[in-house]
């Protein structure tokens, strides 16, 4: 079997499971052949051994049932970083980098800052390694959420500006105030989890209508902020009245922000209005 064989069974194949089934054929021969993705079309003659052909067919099939290719590969690109995935943590979703962007915009002078419900570590090593000078503190409630967040630290050399902890955020006391947080915790309602079966509970489920979560975060947050600090969380579209009000009882502004999709994805919360 060429490379090219292998291209168009896997085209052919994955076109009835998912619309993005060209880049993702793309994706699964850059993993079998440890190429980067844009070097496929040159291998397109060579002829896969046998070890390669077993894991193509294996993997096309996972793909076929749904299994998410980042899962896959151990790989996902967030903010243009390289980051490890497996089925500890959720899988970043590109929407997730607004709420990055955001707080690099609006946070990248300060010193300090906090994320509730780290997972991969997407959102705070995005910031740590776009603002140079930021300390970024991150917990989680799991275990591997936190192993590989470290794990990818470690392999962007941002370790040094980074304070990991193993935590419930109500339990959570550093000792000390951030100027800003940031959380992406989990808003799916329950009923839809099950949509998601390949990825952690605990990072999805936000209760009956995806609320749950909200009021205790948000108390935290203001709890551990300074006096001119903000947040920013990600929510889900139809909470955002619920989130509004609740983070109303605490921050001066609060502003639901949209994601490029014209979603009413995120809510800022600011203390004080210069
Ligand atoms: N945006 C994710 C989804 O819809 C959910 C992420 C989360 O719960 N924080 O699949």
């Amino acid at each position: 079997m060429t490379v090219k064989e292998a291209f168009l069974e896997s085209i052919r194949s994955l076109r009835e499971v998912s619309e993005e089934y060209y880049l993702e054929t793309l994706v699964l021969l850059s993993y079998i052949l440890k190429i980067e993705k844009e070097k496929v079309y040159l291998k397109e003659n060579e002829v896969l051994s046998d070890h390669q052909i077993k894991l193509f067919k294996s993997s096309l099939e996972k793909l076929r049932n749904k299994y998410p290719l980042a899962y896959l590969t151990r790989h996902k690109e967030f903010m243009g970083l390289d980051f490890y995935i497996d089925e500890g943590v959720l899988i970043p979703r590109p929407e997730t980098e607004t709420l990055a962007e955001l707080a690099i915009k609006y946070g990248c002078k300060k010193q300090r800052f906090l994320d509730i419900g780290c997972g991969s570590g997407v959102i705070v090593l995005s910031i740590l390694h776009y603002c140079k000078e930021i300390t970024g503190n991150a917990i989680d409630i799991s275990e591997n959420a936190i192993r590989i967040t470290k794990l990818n630290a470690e392999r962007l050399n941002l370790l040094e500006r980074l304070e990991l902890a193993l935590t419930d955020f109500r339990n959570y006391n550093p000792g000390y105030k951030f100027d800003f947080i940031v959380s992406n915790p989990p808003y799916v309602r329950s009923i839809d989890v099950r949509n998601l079966p390949f990825e952690p509970e605990i990072a999805l489920d936000g209760g009956v209508d995806g609320f749950e979560i909200y009021p205790a975060l948000i108390k935290k947050a203001f709890e551990l902020l300074k006096d001119d600090g903000f947040v920013i969380f990600e929510i889900d579209p139809s909470i955002q009245d619920k989130v509004k009000k609740e983070m109303k009882k605490y921050f001066r502004k609060v502003d639901i922000i949209k994601d490029l999709a014209q979603l009413d994805r995120f809510a800022f919360g600011r203390l004080k209005t210069v």
